[in-house]
């Protein structure tokens, strides 16, 4: 029986440069194009034809789950991710560590603290009592990124975010509707949160010596945890995810993947590449297919690096695909969604996507990027359609009718 891989490079598709390139077309990526040359090509979009996806939505679509309705929050999914135990009628957030001057937010990411120091600024507000009966847990995850649990009774996930996005003064929470006692009795409880962090980290001693201070924690995509019927159960297969991201192992946490742990994937450009791929391989024997993720990619367009871009999508080439392909199966290679660089966002502009095994028609394209994939055969791929290609190419797919 066959396997495969799914690669996904997050926030891959681009558009185009002054000179007409986007920084995977540019990239020296001869693995890739040779599986492009070998494949079929086409184009992705996670969730539907020029719909902005987010990281998370794009990829329960991409392991086959409608995110329209199994969707329960990107906090959630996050805290799943960090393996925090998640009780009944937690409220999880998504949470940035991040920079505040004079009530404006200066810096959504705190000079994209490494992961270390997020460690040490976090310690200050690991728990605090924040309303009658009502504790708020801190836990960092990946540089600036963590997840905030709001934990007691008659909470709602029904309220504003305090991380607006943007660098603007710092928003309060409140509830979606005024009238909604749950969602007030949360949003006081996550406003009384902010403000006891910016009083306890804007005395951290490991502040003196920081440019900006790491002085705020900023929140989005609350929501409640429910469990979904397994991936398993769902479509009779079983698969492994490896990534460095909280978010991502969250997502295939959700779905009943088994989670791989491997020493140095950071979510990082530094993230081990070769040690990824090792674990792929062994991952293989024990699942019909195993996901990887990289997150670099998202991170330069984010920050508006095409150069640093293109360099890292030529390193996965370099030291991650060789192993991947040691594995000899269906090799599967697209994004979560665009993330031009010019746009410093997701954008609605589908993903470049290839598909190699030895069952897959060949087609004329040759290289791997946004522009020739758009000639290919797969056509325009969208939603979950993408992983009933996958069970189509490792014969799990069920017939549909008799
Ligand atoms: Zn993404």
């Amino acid at each position: 029986m066959s396997k495969a891989i799914i690669l996904v490079m997050d926030g891959l598709g681009d558009l185009p440069d002054a000179k007409g390139y986007t920084p995977l077309s540019a990239a020296l990526k001869p693995n890739m194009d040779r599986l492009a040359d070998e494949g079929a090509t086409g184009l992705f979009s996670s969730i539907g034809a020029g719909i902005v996806p987010g990281s998370d939505t794009s990829h329960l679509s991409i392991f086959g789950y409608e995110q329209e309705k199994y969707y329960p929050g990107r906090g959630p999914l996050e805290a799943i991710g960090a393996r925090f135990p998640l009780k009944e009628g937690d409220i999880a957030f998504r949470a940035n560590l991040a920079t505040v001057e004079n009530g404006k937010i200066w810096d959504r990411r705190a000079g994209r603290i490494t992961t270390e120091d997020a460690k040490a600024f976090s310690k200050y507000i690991q728990k605090f009592k924040v309303g009658t009966g009502i504790d708020a847990i801190f836990q960092p995850t990946v540089e600036h990124r963590g997840i905030l649990i709001l934990r007691g009774k008659n909470l709602s996930p029904d309220i504003t975010p305090t991380d607006p996005h943007s660098n603007i003064a710092l928003p309060k929470s409140m509830p979606l509707d005024p009238k909604d006692k749950a969602a007030k009795r949360t949003a006081d409880a996550l406003n009384k949160f902010t403000k006891m962090a910016m009083h306890t980290l804007d005395k951290a001693k490991e502040n003196k010596d920081r440019r900006r201070p790491v002085n705020a924690v900023i929140v989005r995509g609350a929501g409640t945890y429910s469990k979904v019927d397994s991936m398993f159960q769902r479509y009779g297969v079983r698969g492994a995810c490896i990534a460095g991201g909280a978010l991502y192992k969250g997502v295939a946490s959700y779905v009943g993947m088994d989670i791989v742990d491997v020493k140095g994937a950071t979510g990082t450009f530094e993230t081990d590449l070769k040690a990824k791929g090792k674990a792929a391989l062994q991952a293989l024997w024990s699942h019909d297919f195993v996901f990887v993720h990289v997150k670099a990619t998202d991170s330069f367009s984010h920050d508006g690096k095409f150069e640093e871009k293109k360099n890292f999508i030529a390193k996965v080439d370099k030291e991650l695909m060789p192993t991947l392909l040691r594995g000899n199966c269906n090799i599967i290679i697209t994004g979560d969604h665009s993330t031009p660089v010019k746009r410093r966002a997701h954008s609605g502009d589908p993903c470049p996507l290839l598909i190699s095994g030895p069952d897959v028609r060949r087609d004329d394209v040759k290289k791997f990027d946004e522009f020739a994939c758009g000639a290919g055969a797969l056509g325009h791929v969208k939603g979950t359609e993408l992983f009933n290609i996958m069970l189509n190419l490792i014969e799990k797919a069920k017939m549909c009718g008799t």
